[in-house]
C-alpha cells in the first residue's frame, strides 16, 4: 500500500475518553470492578442469570438481545424471550436428570439456540461445553470423553457426525428440535445459586500447538469478562455488537456471548460461511458499530479489495481482532478503506478474558498488541524466571492471580501446574517484548522461533512483510532444519487472484522482504499453496503443521538418496 498514515495511529477524537489510563491502571481493583454485578450481596453467583436475567429484571426486557441473520432469515429476540426461552430449556435439561457439575456439550451451528443452551446449562449449574459446529466425529467424540460427558445437546442435521457409541458416559442425546416443540411451563425459579469457584463453561484449546486441552472456567471469569467488554469492546447501550466466531472457540463464547450480554448489548449472530458480499452486507442493514473478527478473515476481506465499495459501512465505531498476531497491513487497511481503527487483543483460552488490549481511547502501535488490561501485570522473564529488561524478547508471562484465570485443565495437574513454572507468575508460552510505553509486541509462539545461523527470526515479522508484497495473500513462516545455519527461513505462501507463479515473482517477493525487513531474514525458500493448512475452530496458520510437511519431505528426499 502506497500511502502510510505514520508509525502510530491515534485515537480518533470522540471515542471513549480514556485520557486518565494510567491512573486507572494504577488504582485498578478487581473486587471493586466487581460491584457492578449484583452477586455481591449475597456471595453466591450465577454468571447466565447476570448474562440475561439480571437485565430484565432491571427493566431493560424488551430491549434487543439478538438479532439472527442467516441468508434469507432474519428474526430477533428481546431479552426477555431470551430469557424465557433459556427457562425453558433448563426445565428440559433438569428433567433429564442433568445436576450441579455434569458436564453438558452443545453441538449446534451458529443459531440462538446454540447461545440459549448453553445458558440453560450454566443457569441449573451445570458446566457447558460448546463443540464447534464443523468438527466431525471424532472430534466430538474425543472432546466428551475427555471430560465424561453425561448429556448432548445437538440437532438432525448433524446426526451423521453426532458419536453413537464408545462414550461410556454419555447418557442422554436431545435434539433443539423436540426442546423448541415441547410445550413451555411457566413460573419455578430456574437459577442454581453457585459459589465463585465453581465451574461452569469447559473449552477445548485451538490444537495449534498440540492436542487441544480442556480448559476449565469458573464462575468468578464474570468479573474479568464483564469489564473487558466493558472497556474493550467499549459497549454502550446502543451498540449492534456482531462477533463472528463460533462460541465453539473461546472468542465466540466470552466475546460473542458472555462479554457483551453482561454489558446488556445487541448481539449479531450469523449463520452460514464466510462470504466477503455478505458480510459487509450484514453490517450495512443492521448498522453494527462495534464489530470482532479474526486477521485470517481480515486477509481474506483485505485480498478482496474493491468489494468494500459498494457497501455503506459507516456505521462501525471500531473494530476488534483476536486469535493470531495482527499485520500491520490489516490495520492500514481499515484505516485507510474503513475509517477505523482495529484494535488488537490478546488472550487465551486457558486467561478467561483480555489480558493486552488496544484500548479505544489510546495509541495503536502497528506490530503491537497493545498495552495490559487495568489490573494485568505482564513480565518478559528469561529461562530462569527473571524479569528481562525493556525490548528484550521473553517469555510472555502475567502476574497471578486474576478472575479470569482457569481454574483447571480437565484430569491433567501436571500440564495445569507447567503453566507456573516461576512463583508468581503465569507462563503463556508465546515470546514477545515490551518498550517503554508498556506496549506488547508479539514474536511467536515459544516453539515457532526461529534460529538460522545464529539470529533469531520471529516468523510473525516475516510473514507481515510478505503480505505487503502485492501478490501475497497470506504467508506460514517456518524453520527448515538445515546442517548449515541449523535452520532456514522457508516461506509458504498463498498467492492472490490474478498472479501466477513463477521464478522470477518468487525471486522478486524474495528481494522485497530482504530489502524491507533484512537479509537473514529474507526467505531462503518460498513455496507456493492453494491454502495454509489452519485450526479448524479458529483458522490459524498451523506454522506446527508446515514444519512436519517440510521434515517428512527431507526425510523423503534422504532416503531417495540411499
Ligand atoms: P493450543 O493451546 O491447543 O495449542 P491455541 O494456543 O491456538 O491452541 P487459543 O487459546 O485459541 O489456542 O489461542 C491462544 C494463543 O493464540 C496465544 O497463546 C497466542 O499464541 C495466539 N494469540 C491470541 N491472540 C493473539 C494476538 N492478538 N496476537 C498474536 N497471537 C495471538
Ligand atoms: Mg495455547
Amino acid at each position: 500500500m502506497s500511502q502510510r498514515i505514520s508509525e502510530v495511529i491515534n485515537p480518533i477524537e470522540d471515542t471513549y475518553n480514556l485520557s486518565n489510563y494510567e491512573e486507572i491502571r494504577h488504582v485498578y481493583d478487581w473486587h471493586q470492578a466487581g460491584e457492578d454485578l449484583r452477586f455481591r450481596d449475597t456471595g453466591k453467583v450465577n454468571i447466565a442469570y447476570e448474562t440475561i436475567d439480571r437485565h430484565v429484571e432491571d427493566g431493560y426486557g424488551d430491549k434487543v438481545a439478538l438479532h439472527y441473520v442467516d441468508g434469507e432469515t432474519r428474526t430477533s429476540m428481546t431479552f426477555r424471550e431470551v430469557k424465557e426461552k433459556t427457562d425453558h430449556y433448563s426445565r428440559i435439561l433438569r428433567s433429564n436428570g442433568v445436576k450441579k457439575g455434569d458436564r453438558v456439550f452443545i453441538f449446534l451451528p451458529k443459531t440462538p439456540e446454540c447461545y440459549i443452551s448453553m445458558l440453560a446449562a450454566i443457569k441449573i449449574g451445570a458446566i457447558a461445553g460448546p463443540l464447534f459446529e464443523a468438527f466431525m466425529e471424532d472430534a466430538v467424540r474425543d472432546r466428551i470423553n475427555d471430560c465424561r460427558g453425561t448429556l448432548l445437546i445437538t440437532n438432525r442435521d448433524m446426526v451423521s457426525r453426532v458419536p453413537q457409541n464408545d462414550i461410556p458416559s454419555l447418557e442422554t442425546i436431545l435434539y433443539a428440535e423436540d426442546i423448541e416443540a415441547a410445550p413451555v411451563e411457566h413460573g419455578g425459579e430456574q437459577v442454581e445459586w453457585m459459589d465463585l469457584e465453581d465451574g461452569m463453561l469447559i473449552h477445548y484449546t485451538s490444537g495449534s500447538t498440540g492436542k487441544p486441552k480442556g480448559v476449565l472456567h469458573a464462575h468468578r471469569v464474570m468479573t474479568h469478562q464483564y469489564e473487558s467488554g466493558k472497556w474493550v469492546l467499549d459497549i454502550r447501550d446502543d451498540d449492534v455488537y456482531w462477533c463472528t466466531s463460533h462460541p465453539g472457540w473461546v472468542t465466540g463464547s466470552v466475546y460473542g456471548l458472555f462479554a457483551p450480554w453482561l454489558n446488556r448489548a445487541t448481539i449479531v449472530i450469523q449463520g452460514g460461511r464466510f462470504k466477503a458480499e455478505n458480510w459487509y452486507q450484514l453490517i450495512a442493514d443492521l448498522k453494527v458499530t462495534v464489530w470482532y473478527s479474526a486477521p485470517t478473515a481480515f486477509r481474506m476481506l483485505l485480498s478482496q479489495g474493491d468489494v468494500l465499495k459498494d457497501y455503506d459501512l459507516s456505521s462501525l465505531r471500531h473494530i476488534l481482532s483476536v486469535g493470531e498476531p495482527l499485520n500491520p497491513e490489516v490495520i492500514y487497511w481499515a484505516w485507510e478503506r474503513l475509517g477505523v481503527r482495529i484494535h488488537d487483543t490478546w488472550w487465551m483460552t486457558e486467561t478467561g478474558a483480555h489480558l493486552i488490549v488496544n484500548l479505544p481511547g489510546e495509541k495503536i502501535k502497528p506490530g503491537s498488541m497493545g498495552r495490559p488490561f487495568p489490573g494485568i501485570e505482564v513480565g518478559i522473564l528469561d529461562e530462569a524466571g527473571n524479569e528481562l529488561p525493556r525490548g528484550s524478547v521473553g517469555q510472555l508471562a502475567v502476574k497471578t492471580p486474576w478472575p479470569g484465570l482457569m481454574k483447571e485443565i480437565w484430569g491433567n495437574r501436571d500440564k495445569f501446574d507447567s503453566y507456573f513454572k516461576y512463583e508468581g507468575w503465569y507462563v503463556s508460552g508465546d515470546l514477545a517484548y515490551q518498550d517503554d510505553e508498556d506496549y506488547v509486541f508479539f514474536q511467536s509462539r515459544d516453539d515457532d522461533m526461529i534460529n538460522s545461523a545464529g539470529e533469531r527470526i520471529g516468523p510473525f515479522e516475516v510473514e507481515s512483510k510478505l503480505i505487503e508484497h502485492p501478490a501475497v495473500q497470506e504467508a506460514g513462516v517456518v524453520g527448515k532444519p538445515d546442517p548449515v545455519r541449523g535452520e532456514l527461513v522457508k516461506a509458504f505462501i498463498v498467492l492472490r487472484e490474478g498472479y501466477e507463479q513463477s521464478d522470477s515473482l518468487l525471486e522478486d517477493i524474495r528481494i522485497f522482504v530482504r530489502n524491507n525487513l533484512a537479509a537473514h531474514s529474507a526467505p531462503r525458500e518460498i513455496e507456493v499453496m492453494e491454502e495454509l493448512p489452519k485450526t479448524t475452530i479458529s483458522g490459524k496458520i498451523l506454522r506446527r503443521e508446515l514444519k512436519r510437511m517440510e521434515i517428512e519431505k527431507q526425510k523423503e528426499a534422504e532416503l531417495k538418496k540411499v
